[in-house]
């Protein structure tokens, strides 16, 4: 007998049918002399819904009840899916963050969960029922409803299975697990067996959109293993864990390709100490956050800075420039859109050398031009045009030796 955790995302409970499939992977579990701890999100689209609702009643509203309102949807998901596995003769109970012991710090919409009370839910496994537990919600300690940050259940996923000392946590999707790139632009793509929590991380951090990057930390922290798989096919997926040593023989894990960046080129600033630590504060107090920084060597009293933003926030990032800009007494601002942040990711860069110059010249020879670059100790990314990203993606792959056979 083992104790699992399963997660189904919004896709895979999208609809009575769905619903009623993700009812019969359960049972099968359940059926197979398991204990089985379900959490779900809310229907795909829901959630963006809601908001849209939200903004349209208030442009303002406040964290408080944007939660209140969101955490109706996982409630919604977490009632049918209870019913479903009724309706198949299983014994089911459904649970609210609170009910399942989620506890988080008393802040709304990107609480930290700090401690877990998981009580409740073992005594319903031991009599043998399965819960199902909403997802992306906590309680903060008076009780206030909270929660996790979007995408969020996934975290509360891995929290659940360091609560109740899960065997095994699976995190079911709409993709069968985490590929070398994206099928889409890379038909070449290999599906991996496994990876280390420090790659997984910096992939979801790289908007490969596969897991919420905070629960990734998360079970990193605290080791949580956990599977990637899909909830449509039988396929095993991608196991996420501690890295072992035979994971450095491969220098590069996955290539990632982010097009939802901007470049931002600020020329001409009053070369004085301070000007950049303006430009960056204004940033963060306008919520952008600023990702590869470039400063060049100031000259006749001026200096250049160029850093990429979020592409959805180039209006909020532009009105915070232009404020400090005549705050500071000069520069001109041009954003450049069409770019697109490749990198390469893999815990073999730690122990190889080389991985620069092999990534500079597959793009030389992809003729793709690089605009910036950035590294860490596992990564490797650079900025370059979007028109030519994809066809230099799939150069990277293939240099990299990650195309399947
Ligand atoms: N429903 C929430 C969201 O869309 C949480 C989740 O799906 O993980 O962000
Ligand atoms: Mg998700």
């Amino acid at each position: 007998m083992a104790r699992i955790v399963k997660k189904f995302g919004g896709t895979s409970v999208g609809d009575v049918e769905r619903i009623q499939n993700v009812a019969r992977v359960i049972k099968s579990e359940h059926d197979a002399g398991n204990e089985v701890v379900v959490v779900v999100s809310a229907r795909s689209g829901v959630t963006n819904d809601l908001i849209a609702r939200a903004k349209a009643i208030n442009p303002n509203p406040t964290d408080r009840e944007m939660d209140m309102l969101l955490v109706s949807g996982e409630q919604e998901t977490i009632a049918l899916t209870a019913m479903a596995l009724q309706a198949l003769g299983v014994d089911a109970v459904s649970m609210t963050g609170a009910m399942a012991g989620i506890r988080t710090e008393p802040f709304h919409t990107r609480a930290r969960i700090v401690s877990m009370d998981c009580k409740e839910i073992v005594h319903n496994l031991e009599a043998n029922r399965v819960v199902i537990v909403a997802g992306f919600q906590g309680a903060g300690n008076q009780g206030q409803i909270t929660t996790l940050g979007r995408g969020g259940s996934d975290l509360s996923a891995i929290a659940l299975a360091k609560g109740v000392d899960a065997d095994l946590c699976q995190i079911y999707t709409d993709v069968d697990g985490v590929y070398t790139a994206d099928p889409r632009i890379v038909p070449k793509a290999r599906k991996l067996t496994e990876i280390s929590y420090e790659e997984m991380l910096e992939l979801a951090s790289l908007g490969t959109k596969v897991m919420q990057a905070r629960s990734v930390e998360f079970s990193n922290k605290y080791n949580v293993p956990f599977e990637v798989r899909s909830s449509f096919n039988n396929n095993p997926g991608t196991i996420v864990k501690e890295e072992v040593s035979s994971m450095e023989d491969v220098v590069v894990r996955g290539v990632a390709l982010d097009k939802n960046q901007a470049k931002v080129m600020i020329a001409n600033i009053p070369d004085k100490p301070g000007s950049a630590a303006r430009i960056f504060e204004g940033l963060s107090e306008a919520n952008v956050v600023v990702d590869m920084i470039i400063q060049n060597i100031g000259r006749n009293g001026v200096a250049n800075l160029t850093f990429t933003v979020p592409r959805d926030d180039t209006d909020r990032a532009s009105q915070a420039v232009e404020r400090i800009l005549s705050e500071l007494g000069g520069g001109e601002v041009t954003f450049v859109s069409d770019i697109a942040k490749l990198s390469v990711v893999g815990i073999g860069m730690r122990s190889h050398s080389g991985v620069a110059s092999q990534l500079f010249s597959a793009l030389g020879e992809a003729e793709a031009n690089i605009q910036l670059i950035s590294t860490s100790e596992i990564k490797i990314s650079v900025v370059i045009d979007e028109s030519e990203s994809d066809h230099a993606t799939r150069v990277v792959h293939t240099v990299f030796g990650l195309d399947k056979e």
